[in-house]
């Protein structure tokens, strides 16, 4: 049986940590918003994922009550190298007076926390959507969720479903390369350094997490198809070699694999709906741009529709407020696409030349304190590194 018509103002398609995000700074502001998830709640406390949010994303999270301070452990030191090459830099805290260059968090802790902030009754989780149809005054969509069918109308439908699968609206490039992750416990302790591994396989990130590292494994398809399939033994033993002998690995845990391709929104807003997080942009791990980015854009969205009032009859002042904020958000996500996207296509090979140039590169950022702060600034502040 089918309902009567439900009216919201702002409809949120996705309740992961972005659409969260978003649907509780616009609470903070007075604006309410509705959440929809396909999935339960408890689902996002399986995602295997640890998470390096920046400085910058720390205070965001703050102002709206969701820092899992518990749950974060801080980052000193960041150090950049390459396997079987010389050259490699050292990111320091002390240089940025601030508390951590960044810190590591599980994304399930982070949506706990996120979660713990939502009111009851925000939140229609399980509900899966059958239909959305789009108009010039808002959209409408049909949803199944607890057997009924449900019609919601909402003026303005904020997309934050993470990654987008196949659609002639995203550009994708795929990396030839899968992201083996798990936690392992190394000896000597982390002392709060993060490392970033340059190999011709692919980035190999260590985060410091509570007492383990967190392991973020980058290999071609094939290569991380044998590395799921090891004993544990085995696997530290894949793991130390690529890694380098400055540290042991021992107690590698569950394992998890993600193929890694840039898939980019072509426009970010459609009439009276716009994409966020994941779903404008998934970049490849290295560096862990991709939630600090989507953090951004849920806070720049809601900034931008409290800060022009958001109008529920006034379609046009919405639009505007939407391009408004399209156009606010291309540096940073353009950015951080070309950052990231130029760092694994630069560092995922073992050419002769690029070796060489590769261990000037990093001797030279290590050597020259404006070209290192701008790396480290991008990794804490996104786009307010550019001048
Ligand atoms: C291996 C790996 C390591 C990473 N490390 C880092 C890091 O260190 N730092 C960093 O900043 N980023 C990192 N990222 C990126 C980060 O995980 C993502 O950017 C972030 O999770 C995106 O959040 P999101 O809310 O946009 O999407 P998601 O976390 O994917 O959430 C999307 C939500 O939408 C729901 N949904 C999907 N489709 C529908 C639908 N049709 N209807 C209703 N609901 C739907 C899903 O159930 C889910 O709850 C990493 C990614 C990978 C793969």
């Amino acid at each position: 049986m089918t309902e009567a018509v439900e009216n919201v103002d702002i409809l949120i398609v996705g309740a992961g940590p972005v659409g969260m995000t978003l649907h509780l700074a616009l609470a903070a502001g007075g604006q309410k918003s509705l959440l929809l998830d396909r999935r339960p709640l408890a689902a996002l406390q399986a995602d295997p994922r640890a998470l390096a949010l920046s400085h910058g994303a720390r205070e965001l999270l703050e102002q709206i009550d969701s820092w899992p301070t518990r749950a974060a452990t801080p980052i000193e030191t960041i150090h950049i190298s390459q396997k079987d090459g010389f050259g490699r830099t050292l990111i320091d805290r002390s240089d940025y007076r601030l508390p951590a260059l960044g810190y590591v968090v599980r994304y399930r802790d982070l949506a706990a926390a996120l979660a713990a902030n939502l009111a009851e009754g925000s939140l229609l989780a399980e509900a899966e959507i059958v239909d959305i149809h789009a108009d010039d005054d808002g959209t409408t969509v049909a949803l199944r969720h607890a057997g009924q069918l449900r019609t919601i109308r909402c003026q303005l439908l904020v997309h934050a479903e993470g990654t987008p699968g196949d659609d002639p609206a995203v550009t994708v490039s795929d990396y030839a390369q899968h992201a083996v992750i798990c936690e392992v416990t190394p000896t000597p302790s982390h002392n709060r350094r993060a490392w970033e591994r340059f190999t011709p396989d692919g980035p190999l990130a260590l985060l410091p997490l509570g007492d383990e590292y967190s392991i973020v494994f980058t290999l071609p398809p094939a290569k991380a198809d044998t590395v799921m399939m090891l004993d544990d033994a085995g696997f530290t033993d894949v793991l130390q070699a690529q890694f380098g002998q400055r540290l042991r690995f021992a107690s590698p845990g569950p394992r998890s694999r993600f193929p890694l391709a840039l898939r980019q929104r072509k426009t970010l807003v459609d009439g009276l709906q716009v994409w966020i997080g994941n779903a404008a942009q998934t970049l490849h791990p290295v560096s862990g741009q991709g939630f600090n980015l989507g953090l951004r854009d849920a806070w720049q969205l809601a900034e931008t529709l409290l800060a022009d009032g958001f109008d529920r009859d006034h379609r046009e002042c919405i639009a505007a407020s939407l391009q408004r904020y399209a156009a606010s958000r291309q540096l940073d996500r353009r950015g951080g696409a070309f950052f990231t996207d130029k760092i694994v296509k630069a560092f995922s090979n073992d050419l002769g030349p690029l070796n060489l140039a590769r261990g000037l590169g990093l001797l030279a950022l290590d050597l020259c304190p404006p070209a290192r702060h701008f790396v480290a600034k991008r990794m804490i502040w996104g786009a307010r590194a550019w001048p």
